[in-house]
């Protein structure tokens, strides 16, 4: 009996299909076969098998990984998408109940009926899952303001690689009990467990409107300074967000033109009117133009924010997002060392990025990368130069192998390193998940 007659065989009552797949980027997933898990039972079924068998196993909850995060070969795939329960939302405690495929967008959804919000918000919120926002630690525009997932997971249900079943931490905010293990799992990239259901921090709708405002620059490297005046005066706003003059004409293609095309881009921010009132007033001496909108036109704003990737892609073909972070003072300096890389490859790197918190995505063409495949590495150089680093939301994947292995050397040392591949020795002692991705190659 082959080995595919087998799994359908052991996995019986579990739907089973053949196919290919490519996840955001385009990176191929060959597994032999997916498995589509219903519950928890299902899950642990399949990593029995799994781990029997000596099958790699890849979770797979939307698809939106932009790093290679799902890359494999001869894997099983486990498909988490119909695992999309929102179990309780606990409107006293603050918390939400979820099963790791519900889609963060639904989840939102029905929060904000009950008035409350789970702040992450990264840009692919319409399709990408709980469970894969979770072990990527995924941001997004709010990250500025309420921070990545990791401020946001409380306790989670994890299948050990064998099948064994843990739950770690507690539906609590304030919780002392042992090691961190929720944090160690969050950003993890799926390499210690997969999750079965997750308990997450809820807030309570912000009660002011909201408004945007939209600062063009006076040019690219006007943004730093803004940045800098912003953070500066202790000032809070919602969010701050960038496009760069490429970026705001191919996403003004897409939907209906809604933005300024001056030289500098748009800088937006989010927040109440006095907050944004003096960003307005600070950012002055900087921006060529600014404009306050509200309702409607904010949101549109916003969703076209959201659409970069696409946009982008539609104008320059494929492209390999880098998602660098450096510290917000040195943002001027990043985006000069980029457009200096830009200049001298006498290629196109757009430049989108969550700027309140210093996260920069420059955007490399595929074709450049297949003649010059260093230019990746070189553009993440810059924040290492800079006492950044290589990524602030997007994750390692396969893509930046080489980058975390420059940055956890040369900043954290080998002891680190050593002591990171023992955690996943722990976990996962016969590498049967996500193998070959994030600390694994180390
Ligand atoms: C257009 C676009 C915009 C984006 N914008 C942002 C952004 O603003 N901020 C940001 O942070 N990211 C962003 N991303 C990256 C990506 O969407 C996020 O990292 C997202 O959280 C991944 O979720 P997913 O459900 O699609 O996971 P997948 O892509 O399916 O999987 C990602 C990784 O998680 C593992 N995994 C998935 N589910 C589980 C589970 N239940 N248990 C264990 N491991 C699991 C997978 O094996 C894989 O290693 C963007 C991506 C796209 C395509």
């Amino acid at each position: 009996m082959s080995l595919l007659e087998e799994l359908k065989r052991e996995l019986d009552g579990i739907d089973v299909s053949i196919e290919e797949r490519t996840d955001f980027s385009g990176y191929g997933v060959s597994p032999l076969a997916v498995v589509f898990a219903e519950s928890e039972d299902h899950v642990v079924r399949t990593l029995i098998f799994a781990n029997r068998k000596g099958l790699k196993v890849v979770p797979w909850g939307g698809g939106t990984s932009v790093t290679g995060a799902l890359k494999c070969e001869g894997c099983v795939l486990l498909d988490l998408s119909r695992m999309r329960k929102i179990v309780e939302i606990n409107d006293v405690d603050w918390y939400v109940r979820v099963q790791p495929g519900v889609v963060l967008d639904e989840l939102n959804r029905e929060l904000e009926r009950r008035g409350f919000f789970l702040p992450p918000d990264p840009s692919s919120s319409f399709m990408c899952t709980v469970g894969g926002a979770i072990v990527e630690n995924a941001g997004g525009m709010r990250a500025f303001k309420y921070g990545p997932f990791r401020e946001w997971v409380l306790a989670l249900r994890l299948a050990l690689a064998d099948g064994t079943v843990i739950k770690v931490g507690e539906p609590l905010r304030k919780n002392r009990a042992g090691y961190d293990l929720v944090s160690l799992v969050v950003g993890s990239e799926g390499t210690l467990g997969v999750v079965t259901e997750a308990w997450l921090r809820i807030r309570p709708l912000p009660k002011h409107e909201e408004v945007t405002l939209a600062i063009y620059p006076k040019d690219i490297f006007a943004v730093g300074e803004i940045v800098k005046v912003v953070r500066k005066s202790g000032l809070e706003p919602d969010l701050m967000e960038y496009m760069d003059a490429f970026v705001v004409r191919s996403v003004n293609k897409q939907i209906e033109p809604i933005y300024w095309e001056g030289e500098g881009g748009v800088v937006l921010v989010r927040g109440d009117n006095s907050t944004l009132s003096e960003v307005e007033r600070l950012s002055s001496p900087f921006l060529a133009r600014s404009e306050v909108v509200d309702g409607e036109v904010g949101r549109k704003m916003l969703n076209g924010r959201s659409l970069v990737a696409i946009a982008v892609k539609s104008e320059i073909g494929n492209i390999y997002a880098e998602d660098i972070v450096v510290p917000p003072s040195k943002l001027s300096e990043a985006i000069l060392q980029i457009k200096r890389i830009e200049v001298e490859n006498d290629t196109k790197i757009p430049v989108a990025g969550h700027v309140g918190d210093g996260n920069l995505h420059p955007m490399l063409r595929e074709a450049d990368l297949v003649s010059k495949p260093e230019l990746f590495d070189e553009v993440g150089g810059v924040a290492l130069r800079l006492g950044g680093s290589i990524s602030g939301e997007h994750g390692i994947g396969i893509q930046k192998v080489n980058l975390l292995r420059s940055q956890l050397l040369n900043r954290n040392g080998e002891v680190v390193v050593k002591l990171m591949k023992e955690i996943k020795g722990l976990f996962d002692p016969k590498d049967t998940l996500n193998q070959g991705k994030f600390v694994d190659p180390l």
